[in-house]
């Protein structure tokens, strides 16, 4: 059953409309192919944008739509109930726009943004590496100041929309330590970039993760943003806006989880009467439910001080926390309503499992979330 939404304004109404028309007609049709072929949906994120969904939070005057967070985040958990890999590619690409809009000057802006926002162009983010994943100020990779720019080497890794990114967001040290780092706009076809071959997944299977290689890889000095050494500053201030979206993500993931376990519930019949009759899996049920709106209620919360220009890191991190976790309860207990089924591939409840685990481990795992969540309790 569709999610019964307070939404700030008639066109948020259309947009989330549209969205849902978009999941069904669109996605719904090709999704379970290609989880299961593991094939990227060729074209699909050219759909998107013409649909303006690929920028709906950021400004209008850079060819963004204008819409407040909380809007954008609905939007996205429609998309990831549908199919997750998909909002997560959208959550990913919006992560690498915002150090550009964010840090960039206005000449980089108009040179880079507008192909960015329309979709015409697919971003992805890179800040992990092998040894620097949760502590990402271990990153090694370097950026060397040359007289004709930068020279990248090293290797990044788990990058999502590897190879298939028309651009990175890279952070690479220029110096030492945590002000040692620096945040660059690499084109997909950089001479002396390579990609490694797709990791093997748990879920997520459409779209791909691999590693990057840096070989002597000569970027231009104008393809630096913010100031040398701002690299961490701004990589966890997109972090910030991220996590949002993977929250919005989870929120998605579990809310159809929720449903199909409701459908299910409704029909199955055990010692004379449904299931969902039977209390013990009514309250599980209800928990479920009340799991899935909590998750809402704190994405939601920490969106609407983003909007209001208040800080909204601490929310970030509690709806990250929050909703990934009641993410990865309610598509368990939801492949438990189902019985047997529910561990086929027949219903989609084992992929919403599987896809909603990584939402505790990406852009911070829960435990580096509690770090956050803990360091603004701390006098
Ligand atoms: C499918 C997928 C897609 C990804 N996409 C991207 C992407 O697009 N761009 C990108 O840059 N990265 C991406 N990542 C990387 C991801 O952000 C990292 O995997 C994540 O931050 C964890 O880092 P790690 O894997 O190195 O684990 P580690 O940092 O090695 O952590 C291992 C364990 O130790 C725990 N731990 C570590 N430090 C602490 C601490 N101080 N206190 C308590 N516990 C701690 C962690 O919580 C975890 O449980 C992706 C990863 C995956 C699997």
């Amino acid at each position: 059953m569709p999610v019964d939404r307070l939404l700030p304004s008639q066109e948020a109404h259309d947009l989330i409309a549209l969205t849902r028309d978009i999941a069904d007609k669109l996605l719904d049709p090709i999704v379970d192919e290609h989880e299961k072929s593991e094939t990227y949906p060729d074209g699909l994120f050219a759909q998107l944008g013409a649909a303006g969904l690929l920028s709906l939070p950021q400004p209008e005057e850079w060819g963004g739509g204008g819409q407040p967070f909380e809007v954008y985040l609905q939007v996205l958990e429609e998309i990831a109930a549908q199919w997750a890999a998909v909002a997560v590619a959208v959550s990913v690409h919006s992560l690498s726009s915002h150090p550009l809009l964010a840090f960039g000057d206005d000449d980089q802006k108009r040179r880079w943004l507008p192909d960015m926002l329309s979709g015409e162009q697919i971003g992805a983010y890179s800040l992990s590496e092998p040894q620097a994943g949760s502590d990402a100020a271990a990153l090694r990779c370097a950026a060397s100041r040359t007289d004709d720019g930068y020279l990248i080497n090293g290797s990044k890794s788990w990058i999502t929309h590897g190879g298939r990114a028309d651009f990175y967001t890279l952070f690479a040290r220029t110096g030492d330590g945590s002000r040692g780092v620096s945040c660059f706009l690499v084109p997909g076809d950089l001479p002396g970039l390579s990609f490694g071959k797709p990791e093997e997944k748990m879920g997520l299977h459409a779209v791909p993760t691999t590693s990057a290689y840096y070989d002597n890889a000569l970027l231009s000095a104008d393809r630096l943003i913010g100031a040398e050494g701002q690299g961490l500053q701004i990589a966890f201030s997109a972090l910030d806006s991220g996590r949002l979206g993977i929250a919005a993500v989870a929120t998605g993931l579990a809310q159809a989880a929720l449903d199909e376990a409701v459908k299910y519930a409704n029909e199955r019949t055990a010692f004379g009467r449904k299931i969902i009759d039977h209390q013990g899996l009514g309250f599980l049920l209800a928990d479920m439910a009340a799991a899935v709106a909590s998750a809402r209620a704190t994405y939601l919360d920490a969106a609407r001080r983003r909007d209001a220009g208040i800080p909204y890191s601490q929310q970030a991190s509690v709806a990250k926390l929050v909703a990934t976790d009641a993410a990865m309860k309610v598509t368990t207990d939801a492949v438990q309503v189902l019985g047997g089924v529910g561990y086929t591939r027949d219903f989609r409840v084992e992929r919403y499992m599987r896809e909603a685990k990584i939402t505790q481990i990406f852009e911070g795992t829960n435990q580096i979330q509690r770090l956050v969540i803990a360091r603004g309790l701390t006098s």
